[in-house]
């Protein structure tokens, strides 16, 4: 076979793709069909494609590259290491300094006592440690029966069999016949779909009361942890009103139950500070990390574990861990993106200057005859798409038609935006610029402007 590089016509690559290639979350026959989109190079917060299409990223890949494209400090620290060392691993009593370099870095950026963190190679796998390490946690303490996580529906925590029953995605629990035993859903915080004639304050105390009837039907001596996104990301960017976190915390130290905060999109600067946990005023006992921790340069995550919880499980020998956990070319470009993070204070002013600009900028799009909301955290954000915006109508059945055919003017007009249903969301890179926003948005509101005819020419709206 002729050596496969960027310089092969597309449609070659499209072929030898949808022959060898199964992507993830997508109908391979349908792809086959149209041919995958072949991206070749980024810079900043561009992508390029293999017919020289540009487009600005609003999706940050996958919610990952918060340092932006194309930095090289990162393949530098990446080649140092692999001639180094490029491999060893951290099991039977090994550990190099990558490793340690990295979780002292850790202990110093993330909030109160979370000071010890336990690494794996994704969000799916932090969050499967987290499983068994909470369920252990309470057996070492002598409460073995103290099993049960309870998780909200449409959350979303990873991929893996454990993760994704965590997870609270119907889709996903029909492939594999998941959750696995002893884990829970209740409602997700969801006002603008869910929350009816309620205020958001109201509403938010409702769901997260939930949480406190779980615990009282199931009995608090058999709920280990309560585990969620801050803001739900793959859900719909969907922020929780204010009254639900507080209540979530109140109600977990009162029946002693562990809180997890799933920070794997939320954390290292998303939501305009290091992490979600201080934008929300949450106090988790475990958070898991990945993506931003090496803006997606290296696969890498992790779980970080406040002192009481690590202290008991350093005393366990807990059977759990991975080939990858702490590799030392991953850990020397999270270190580099944490250094630069800082140095260049792209967390700091990602909260001082682009949230606030992109906020203004982001709400101008209300006024747009398809627009039932706009939501923006920090630098994540949606807009809920809507036949009657006056009224917070959906779309029937919310089958995400209108948000399939938003996304798709997106891609045509030079922006990546993603869709979940009928809200488009958006996540940059922490270093888009206020010109780059600028575009963004007007290439937003032009696919909108295109969305609309379309549905209006279909009759969908
Ligand atoms: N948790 C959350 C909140 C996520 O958004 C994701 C990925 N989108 C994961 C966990 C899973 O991470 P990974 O894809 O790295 O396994």
């Amino acid at each position: 076979m002729n050596m496969i590089t960027n310089h092969m016509p597309t449609a070659e690559l499209q072929a030898l793709d949808a022959a060898h290639h199964m992507h993830p979350f997508t109908s391979g026959t349908e792809l086959a069909a149209k041919g995958a989109r072949v991206i070749t190079r980024a810079s900043g917060v561009t992508l390029t494609d293999s017919e020289g299409n540009e487009m600005l990223d609003a999706m940050a890949g996958l919610w990952c590259v918060n340092l932006g494209y194309g930095r090289d400090e990162l393949a530098e620290a990446a080649a140092r290491q692999m001639k180094e060392l490029p491999y060893y691993n951290t099991f039977f009593q090994t550990t190099h300094v990558p490793a340690i370099a990295l979780s002292s870095k850790l202990a110093e950026l993330t909030p109160h006592d979370l000071n010890n963190v336990f690494f794996a190679g994704s969000g799916s796998e932090a969050n499967d440690t987290n499983i068994r390490l909470v369920r252990t946690y309470w057996a070492e303490k002598g409460q073995p029966e103290k099993k049960i996580i309870i998780s909200r529906k449409n959350a979303y925590h990873g991929s893996s069999v454990g993760s994704a029953s965590l997870g609270g995605m119907q889709p996903m629990h029909a492939h594999g016949g998941l959750p696995i035993e002893d884990i829970h859903h209740i409602d997700e915080p969801n006002w603008y779909a869910q929350g009816g004639d309620m205020s958001p304050a109201e509403f938010g105390l409702e769901r997260a009361r939930q949480l406190e009837a779980a615990i009282e039907e199931y009995g608090a001596h058999r709920v280990a942890a309560f585990i969620g996104e801050p803001i739900q990301g793959a859900g719909g960017v969907i922020i929780p009103p204010e009254t639900y976190w507080p209540e979530i915390q109140r109600i977990c130290d009162k029946h002693n139950i562990l809180l997890i905060a799933d920070e794997v999109i939320t954390g290292f600067g998303r939501t305009g500070k290091w992490f979600g946990c201080e934008t929300l005023g949450i106090r988790p006992h475990i958070m898991t990390i990945a993506k931003g921790l090496s803006s997606g340069y290296a696969p890498i995550g992790g779980s970080l574990l406040c002192d009481e919880v690590a202290q008991v499980m350093n005393d366990c020998d807990f059977a759990h861990g991975y080939t990858y956990s702490g590799h030392p070319v991953a850990c020397a470009v999270a270190l580099e993106n944490l250094r630069i993070l800082q140095e260049e204070k792209i967390v700091d002013r990602a909260g001082s200057e682009v949230a606030p600009y992109l906020k203004e900028k982001w709400d101008t799009l209300n006024d747009h005859p398809l627009v039932g909301e706009t939501a923006l955290c920090g630098l994540m954000g949606s807009l809920a798409l809507s036949p009657d915006p006056s009224s917070r109508a959906m779309f029937a059945a919310d089958k995400g038609t209108a948000g399939l055919i938003c996304r798709e003017h997106c891609f045509a007009n030079g922006l990546v935006m993603r869709h979940v249903g009928d809200r488009m969301v958006i996540s940059p890179p922490l270093v888009i610029t206020h010109a780059e926003i600028d575009t963004l948005v007007e290439r937003a509101r032009k696919a909108l402007d295109l969305t609309h005819a379309e549905l209006k020419d279909k009759g969908l709206m």
